[in-house]
């Protein structure tokens, strides 16, 4: 199994987009997933057209077995969803023994081909979990505006969290709101590429109907054409992930 998780600890950089996105594009390929929606807006839900529930909350409390809080949204893909109560967890488990693994521990036994987790855009006890259950982080970063920040602040972060000896790498970053009309865009890509070179994927570009497809209920492949270019930055996404190029 591989654990990936979608950060940066700024809002708005398309994370959960791209978790879904992501998933979807992963159980479409036949391969079985579990995304986990670690934020406690519950937007993951909303993107698949469902209302936020309680999943984590109930998980990580021990209150129901992980098999009675997943949802299957799409064929092979299954959703741990979270809501308001998510933002409860982070002064309930304050309190725990070994809380940065409580998630990890949570997730053992799941047998799917990929654990998905997207994040809230906080630093905190949730962010740190999201860290210690997964070996692979991919960074989308907005290219509008001060976009090597965030970057910074997350791989500092994964620095801190392998000196503690949990192994996890970055297996990209992915510009995203890329708007081909603005100098910052350019001037953004073109920093983040100098300074992480092949990490960095082709962008996403700014697209006003992927912005209204979770309206919808629905996700990128059901709402754009298969040969508009955020469709082609996302199955790029999908290729580095599945072959590493
Ligand atoms: P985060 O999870 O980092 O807060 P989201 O994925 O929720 O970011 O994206 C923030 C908002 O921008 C959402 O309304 C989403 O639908 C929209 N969005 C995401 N990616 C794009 C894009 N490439 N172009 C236009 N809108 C986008
Ligand atoms: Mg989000």
């Amino acid at each position: 199994m591989r654990s990936i998780a979608i950060a940066n600890q700024k809002g708005g950089v398309g994370k959960t987009t791209t978790a879904v996105t992501l998933a979807h594009a992963l159980a479409q390929l036949g391969r079985s997933v579990v995304l986990v929606d670690l934020d406690a807006q519950g937007n993951a839900a909303s993107c698949f057209g469902l209302a936020p529930t309680p999943g984590l909350y109930r998980l990580l409390l021990g209150l129901a077995p992980l098999e009675d809080l997943l949802v299957e949204t799409r064929p092979s893909l299954w959703l741990l969803a979270s809501d308001a109560s998510t933002a409860k967890l982070k002064t309930i488990l304050a309190a725990e023994l070994y809380r940065e693994t409580i998630l990890a521990r949570a997730l053992r036994l799941i047998e799917a081909d990929f654990v998905i987790i997207d994040t809230g855009p906080s630093r905190d006890l949730l962010h740190d979990n999201a860290h210690h259950a997964v070996t692979e982080v991919i960074v989308p970063v907005g290219v509008d505006h001060l976009a090597l920040i965030g970057v910074a602040q997350e791989l500092e972060t994964l620095k801190v969290v392998r000196e503690h000896g949990h192994p996890v790498e970055v297996t990209a970053i992915l510009p995203t709101f890329w708007d081909a009309t603005t100098i910052e865009s350019s001037v953004n890509l073109r920093t983040l590429v100098e300074t992480f070179g092949d990490l960095v994927l082709p962008a996403v570009p700014r697209t006003t109907r992927l912005r209204e497809a979770p309206a919808l209920g629905r996700t990128l492949w059901e709402h754009l054409p298969e040969n508009h270019p955020a469709t082609q930055a996302y199955a790029r996404l999908t290729r580095r992930v599945l072959d590493g190029r």
